[in-house]
C-alpha cells in the first residue's frame, strides 16, 4: 500500500512539473511591459514568473521559442470591475487574467483566495473580491435573491467593515444609489458612506463607491473615498461641473473606473461589434453570447452618453487614474471579451492606446495593491498576452489573440477545447423550435387544469424564492358568451429587502420549469386584459438571462388587447425561452387583474 502511495505521489510531483514544462521564450516581440513600449524585446519566463524581461543570448536548453515578429506582447489584463460569479473560464480566453469583483457572494470569493493562495489556480483568472458590498435595507445589490448583511446607520459601519474584512474581503465596496428613472431605492445616506470609508481607512482598506449621479460622486470623493467603481450617464454635464469633479478626483488621488461598457447598456446602445468578429465569437456558446446581445436600456438613447464621455475626458485632461472595467455579470457585459470594447472606449474618449492599456495593466495592479502582476519586468507573474498587430497603434489589435499564459501556462488548450465545444454547440441540431397552435393561443384554462398547448403550462408565481412575503391566487373565470376562460390573479406584493417584490403567474414553455423551449416561431405576444386600473409587467426570460426583461401593461375595467412584439424583450433569446410571467409589484399593495386569450404569434 505504502509503496503505491509512493508511487502515485511520485507521479503527481512529476504531473506538478510538467505543468510548468519548461521556460518559454518570446522572442524579438513588441513589448508593452505596462507603462512603456520597447520596439524590440525577447521575454523569458519559467515557473510561472518571469524570469527576465529583456533576455539577450541563445535560448536557453529546452527552452520553448515563440516567434514574436510582427506582434506585441502585454501584460495579462486586468479587468478593474466584474461580479464573478459564473462563467469561471471565460476570461482567460480572451487574456485578462485578473479579475477585481465588486461584490459577489463571500463562499465564491473564499474559494478562489484558497485556491490562489496554494498556488492552485490555474486554468482561470485570478480574482480579488470586496465580498458583500456596503447597502441598505432593500437599496442596491439586495435585488439577486442572496441575503445580505446590510446598514442603516453611521452608528453600524465599524462592525460591518470588520465582519466585511474577517469574510475575507480585499477592500470595501460601498453601493449609494437612491434609484434611477423614477424608481426610487432605499440607499446608504451621506453620513453612513463617510462613516464606512473612514472605518475601511481605519482597517487599512480602500473604499471604493458605486454612484449614479454628479452629486454622489462628488460627495463620496469628499468622503475620502479611494475610487469610483462606475460613472453615470446623462445627456450632458456643464464643462465646469466635470473638470471640477476631475479635479476633485485628482487633489483627493482617488481613481475612476468608467465601465463604459455597462454605461452603453444602460443607454440602450450596442455598439461593441465584438460578436461580428468570428475569432471573439467562436469563443462563446449561444447562452454565453447573450448578456452581449442584451442591454438595460430598452430603446437606445445614445445622448445618455454625452455626459459619462465627457467626464472620461475632463478625468483624462486632470490626471486622474482611470481604470478598464466592464462590470461584467450584468446585460451588456461579458466575461473578458468586454474589455476588448472597454479599451477601444476609453481611446474613442481620449485616452492613448498606450494609456487605455495601462488601465487595464499596470494601473488597476497598483491601485489595488494586487501585487506583482500587470508589467512584464522580472520576478512578476508570467500572466501575458501575446497579440498579433500593434495595439499601440490600433488599440482593436488586443482582439487578435495568439496567445495568452496564466502563471506561465498557455492557454492555448483551454482556447481550443473552448473552440470545438463551440463548433459542436452551432452544428448540433438544436432544439426543435415549437409548432404554435393555429391560433398562438397558450392559455388553456380549464377549472381542473391551467393547461397550455406545449410546456409545464401556467403557475403562481411570487417572491418567496427570494424570501419576500409577496402572495398570490389564481380562479379560472368561465369566458362570457363562448369566448374562452380568463384567468383571475389576486395578488399582494408586500416590501421586502430586496427592491422588486412581485407575484403573479407565469408560463414555462419547456418540460420542467426554468428549462428552455425553442420558440424563436413567435415574434409577438398578444393577450386580452382587464382589472383594477393598476401597473403590471409582462415579463421574460431565456436561458442564461438572469435578471427578467419586462414590459408594462395597464389592466383597465373594460377587456382589452394587448400586443408586445418579442424584439421588445431586451436580451431575450426566444430561442432558448424559459419563462413568460404577468405580475404585480413592486410597488407594495392589493391587486387584481384577469387575463384571456394569450397567444404567441408568428408575426
Ligand atoms: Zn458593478
Amino acid at each position: 500500500m505504502k509503496t503505491i502511495l509512493k508511487a502515485l505521489s511520485a507521479a503527481a510531483i512529476l504531473l506538478a512539473a510538467s505543468v510548468h514544462a519548461a521556460p518559454t521564450l518570446v522572442r524579438d516581440v513588441r513589448l508593452f511591459d505596462g507603462e512603456r513600449t520597447h520596439e524590440r524585446r525577447s521575454v523569458l519566463f519559467d515557473g510561472g514568473v518571469i524570469v527576465d524581461a529583456d533576455y539577450r543570448g541563445a535560448p536557453p536548453a529546452g527552452a520553448r521559442v515563440v516567434d514574436g515578429a510582427g506582434r506585441t506582447l502585454l501584460p495579462g489584463l486586468i479587468d478593474a470591475h466584474v461580479h464573478a460569479f459564473r462563467y469561471m473560464e471565460l476570461p482567460l480566453l480572451f487574456g485578462v487574467t485578473t479579475q477585481v469583483d465588486m461584490f459577489n457572494n463571500v463562499q465564491m470569493m473564499r474559494e478562489v483566495r484558497e485556491a490562489m493562495a496554494a498556488g492552485k489556480n490555474g486554468g482561470r483568472a485570478d480574482i480579488f473580491s470586496a465580498g458583500t458590498l456596503a447597502t441598505a435595507k432593500s437599496g442596491h445589490g439586495t435585488q439577486f435573491g442572496m441575503p445580505i448583511p446590510t446598514l442603516a446607520t453611521p452608528g453600524e459601519a465599524h462592525a460591518f467593515v470588520d465582519a466585511r474584512i474577517s469574510e475575507g474581503s480585499h477592500y470595501i465596496k460601498l453601493a449609494w444609489e437612491e434609484g434611477q428613472g423614477g424608481q426610487h431605492l432605499n440607499s446608504l445616506d451621506g453620513a453612513t458612506v463617510k462613516a464606512l470609508i473612514e472605518a475601511a481607512h481605519r482597517r487599512g482598506k480602500l473604499a471604493v463607491v458605486h454612484v449614479s449621479t454628479l452629486a454622489n460622486a462628488r460627495a463620496s470623493l469628499e468622503a475620502g473615498a479611494d475610487g469610483l467603481v462606475h460613472l453615470f450617464t446623462g445627456t450632458g454635464i456643464a464643462a465646469r461641473d466635470a473638470d471640477a469633479l476631475a479635479k476633485l478626483a485628482k487633489t483627493r488621488r482617488a481613481f475612476v473606473i468608467p465601465t463604459y461598457v455597462v454605461l452603453e447598456s444602460m443607454a440602450g446602445v450596442k455598439t461593441d461589434g465584438l460578436l461580428a468578429d468570428p475569432a471573439l465569437a467562436a469563443l462563446l456558446d449561444r447562452e454565453q453570447q447573450q448578456p452581449l446581445r442584451a442591454s438595460y436600456g430598452q430603446s437606445p438613447m445614445p445622448q445618455m452618453l454625452v455626459t459619462p464621455k465627457a467626464v472620461i475626458a475632463a478625468m483624462h485632461r486632470a490626471k486622474v487614474p482611470l481604470l478598464a472595467g466592464t462590470d461584467a455579470g450584468n446585460a451588456g457585459t461579458q466575461y473578458g471579451i468586454s474589455m476588448h470594447h472597454e479599451l477601444a472606449a476609453l481611446v474613442a474618449a481620449g485616452l492613448t492606446p498606450g494609456e487605455a492599456l495601462a488601465a487595464a495593466t499596470s494601473m488597476p495592479a497598483r491601485a489595488f495593491s494586487l501585487g506583482k502582476r500587470g508589467q512584464v519586468a522580472k520576478g512578476y507573474k508570467a500572466d501575458l498576452l501575446l497579440v498579433e498587430g500593434n495595439p499601440l497603434a490600433d488599440i482593436t489589435h488586443t482582439r487578435r489573440i495568439v496567445e495568452v499564459w496564466k502563471d506561465g501556462d498557455s492557454v492555448d488548450p483551454l482556447r481550443t477545447r473552448q473552440r470545438e465545444r463551440v463548433a459542436r454547440e452551432s452544428s448540433a441540431p438544436g432544439m426543435a423550435p415549437v409548432t404554435l397552435p393555429a391560433d398562438g393561443r397558450i392559455s388553456l384554462f380549464t377549472r381542473e387544469k391551467l393547461g397550455s398547448p406545449f410546456g409545464i403550462g401556467w403557475s403562481p408565481t411570487h417572491d418567496g424564492m427570494m424570501g419576500g412575503a409577496s402572495s398570490v391566487s389564481l380562479d379560472v373565470l368561465p369566458g362570457e358568451a363562448g369566448a374562452p376562460a380568463a384567468l383571475a390573479v389576486t395578488a399582494r406584493v408586500v416590501k421586502a429587502d430586496f427592491p422588486y417584490p412581485w407575484a403573479g403567474v407565469a408560463f414555462g414553455p419547456g418540460a420542467r420549469p426554468m428549462q428552455p423551449a425553442n420558440v424563436s416561431a413567435a415574434k409577438t405576444i398578444a393577450f386580452r386584459v382587464r382589472g383594477d386600473g393598476k401597473r403590471y409587467a409582462v415579463s421574460m426570460m431565456s436561458r442564461g438571462v438572469t435578471i427578467p426583461a419586462t414590459v408594462p401593461f395597464t389592466a383597465d375595467a373594460a377587456w382589452k388587447e394587448v400586443t408586445v412584439p418579442l424584439s421588445s424583450f431586451g436580451g431575450i433569446d426566444p430561442a432558448l425561452l424559459t419563462m413568460i410571467g404577468f405580475n404585480a409589484g413592486p410597488e407594495p399593495g392589493d391587486y387584481r387583474f384577469e387575463i384571456a386569450d394569450v397567444r404567441l404569434l408568428d408575426k
